[in-house]
C-alpha cells in the first residue's frame, strides 16, 4: 500500500515522502479512506501508531479541496486532546505534513499566557489543537468561534476522561456545529468511552490496530515452568492457593477452552469458555457472568483480548503462550488497565521454549521464571512440535464490527523529543484544572 493510493492530494503524498514515510501504517491505510469519504470513526489507536497523520492527513486534503474565503478564517477543524505536550505534537504534525497548503493551525493549551493565544486566533485560523480547559476558557472571553468546526477530532479519549475532562468534553460540543464529522480515538474502550462516542459519532466505522509492542508496565508479569500435563492442575492450585477472583485466561484453541473450564468447574471454580464457536449470546452471557463475578475465571481463546474491557482485571493467565509474540502484549494488556496494577502468569512447558524467548525478544525483557513446588517439570520429557489452530486466525474477523489489522506496529521513533518543562507545564495545568 502506498500514501498516494490513499486518494491524498498530491501536495500531502509529497509531505509524507519527505518526511521519510515509505508507506501508511495499519491505522492509516484504514483511517485515511474512510475519513475522505466524510464518514465518522471510532479508532482505537495508542501513539505510536501513526494515529496522528491517520487523522491530519486526510482533514488537510478535506479542508484545502474546499477553500472558504471568509475573512478572517473561521475555525473548521478542532482536534481536543488531553495534554499540552500531545497538543503541540499534534500542532508539529499538522504543520509537517501541511506545509505545502495554505491552511493555518494554531495550538491553545493552559499553564500559559492565553494573551498571544487570543492574539493568534484573532487573525484566524483554519484548525485548531486544543485542551478542553483552555478552549472554555477563550470560549467563554469570546476569542474563539466554534460555530464553523467542520470536523472534529477527539484524540486519546480515554486519557481525557481518566483525567476528568468529561464535562469539559461536553461543554466544549454544545459549542460546535450539529452537522459537522466527528473522529474519536482511543487506546481503550471503557462503557463510558462508549456512551461518549454514541452522544458525538454518527453511524461511525470502526477502526482497530494492535497496541504497540510495550506491555503496560504495571502487569507484572512472571512464567510457571511447569509440564505440559500438569497445566490445568496447576492453574486449579494458583487460582486457589492464591485466592485469586476474577482470572481471564487464555487458551490456544476453541477445544482447549473447553476442556479447560469443564475441567475447572470440576475442581469447583466456576468458569465459563468463550470463543468463536460460540453463538453471541452464549458470548455476551459469558462475558457478563465474569464481570458481575458469578463465575471466577473465563477461559477464552485470543477474540477475548480485543473485545474485552474489564474495569480492574487483576489476573491475566496464559496457559498456552500464543503463536504470535504480539498477541501475549494484546493479552496481558487486559489487566492493570487506566494505571491499575495486574499480574499476567504464563505456564509454559517444554513445547513453548522458543515461542517464549520470541517474546521476550519482542518485549526486550526477561520475564522472571518460577517454579511452585510440587509441579517440577520433568527433565526426562521432550518437546512436541506445538500445532497452530486450524484456518487463517478466522475468530478474530467475527471480533471487530469494520475493519481492523492485527498486524504489529512498528514504533517509530519521534524526531522531537518533548522535554522536562513541558511536561511539568502539563502537570500545572492538570493542577490548575483540577483547581477550578
Ligand atoms: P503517532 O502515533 O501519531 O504519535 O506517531 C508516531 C510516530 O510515527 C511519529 O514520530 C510519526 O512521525 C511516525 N509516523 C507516522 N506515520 C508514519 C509512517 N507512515 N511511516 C513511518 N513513520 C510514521
Amino acid at each position: 500500500m502506498l500514501f498516494k493510493n490513499l486518494g491524498l492530494s498530491a501536495e500531502l503524498v509529497d509531505a509524507v515522502t519527505k518526511q521519510g514515510y515509505s508507506s501508511p501504517t495499519p491505522i492509516q491505510s484504514q483511517a485515511i479512506p474512510t475519513i475522505l469519504n466524510g464518514k465518522d470513526i471510532l479508532a482505537s489507536a495508542q501513539t505510536g501508531t501513526g494515529k496522528t497523520a491517520g487523522f491530519t492527513l486526510p482533514m488537510l486534503h478535506l479542508l484545502s479541496r474546499n477553500p472558504k474565503s471568509n475573512k478572517p478564517r473561521p475555525v473548521r477543524a478542532l482536534i481536543l486532546v488531553p495534554t499540552r505536550e500531545l497538543a503541540a505534537q499534534v500542532n508539529e504534525s499538522i504543520v509537517t505534513y501541511g506545509k505545502n497548503l495554505s491552511l493555518k493551525s494554531a495550538v491553545v493549551f493552559g499553564g500559559v499566557k492565553i494573551e498571544p493565544q487570543i492574539r493568534i486566533l484573532r487573525h484566524g485560523v483554519d484548525i485548531l489543537v486544543a485542551t478542553p480547559g483552555r478552549l472554555l476558557d477563550h470560549a467563554s472571553q469570546k476569542t474563539v468561534d466554534l460555530s464553523s468546526v467542520e470536523i472534529l477530532v477527539l484524540d486519546e479519549a480515554d486519557r481525557m476522561l481518566d483525567m476528568g475532562f468529561i464535562h469539559d468534553v461536553r461543554r466544549v460540543l454544545k459549542l460546535l456545529p450539529k452537522k459537522r464529522q466527528s473522529l474519536l480515538f482511543s487506546a481503550t474502550f471503557s462503557t463510558k468511552i462508549k456512551n461518549l462516542a454514541d452522544s458525538i459519532l454518527n453511524s461511525p466505522v470502526t477502526i482497530e490496530v494492535a497496541r504497540r509492542n510495550t506491555p503496560a508496565e504495571q502487569v507484572a508479569q512472571v512464567i510457571y515452568n511447569v509440564d505440559r500435563k500438569r497445566k490445568a492442575e496447576l492453574l486449579s492450585h494458583l487460582i486457589t492457593s492464591q485466592n485469586w477472583q476474577q482470572v481471564l485466561v487464555f487458551t490456544r484453541t476453541k477445544h482447549g477452552a473447553n476442556r479447560l473450564a469443564e475441567k475447572l468447574d470440576k475442581d469447583g471454580i466456576k468458569a465459563s469458555a468463550m470463543h468463536g464457536n460460540k453463538s453471541q449470546s452464549a458470548r455476551t452471557k459469558a462475558l457478563a457472568n465474569f464481570k458481575d463475578a458469578s463465575i471466577r475465571v473465563l477461559v477464552a481463546t485470543d477474540i477475548a483480548a480485543r473485545g474485552i474491557d474489564i474495569d480492574q482485571l487483576p489476573h491475566v493467565v496464559n496457559f498456552e503462550l500464543p503463536n504470535v509474540p504480539e498477541d501475549y502484549v494484546h493479552r496481558i494488556g487486559r489487566t492493570a488497565r487506566a494505571g491499575r496494577e495486574g499480574e499476567a502468569a504464563s505456564l509454559v512447558c517444554v513445547d513453548e521454549h522458543k515461542l517464549l524467548h520470541d517474546i521476550e525478544r519482542l518485549i526486550k525483557k526477561d520475564i522472571s521464571k518460577k517454579v511452585v513446588p510440587g509441579f517440577e517439570p520433568d527433565p526426562s520429557i521432550k518437546p512436541e512440535p506445538i500445532r497452530k489452530p486450524r484456518g487463517p486466525r478466522p475468530e478474530r474477523k467475527a471480533t471487530f464490527e469494520k475493519t481492523k489489522s492485527s498486524k504489529p506496529q512498528r514504533r517509530p521513533q519521534r524526531s522531537k523529543k518533548l522535554g522536562t518543562q513541558k511536561n511539568q507545564k502539563t502537570r500545572s495545568e492538570r493542577k490548575r484544572r483540577q483547581s477550578k
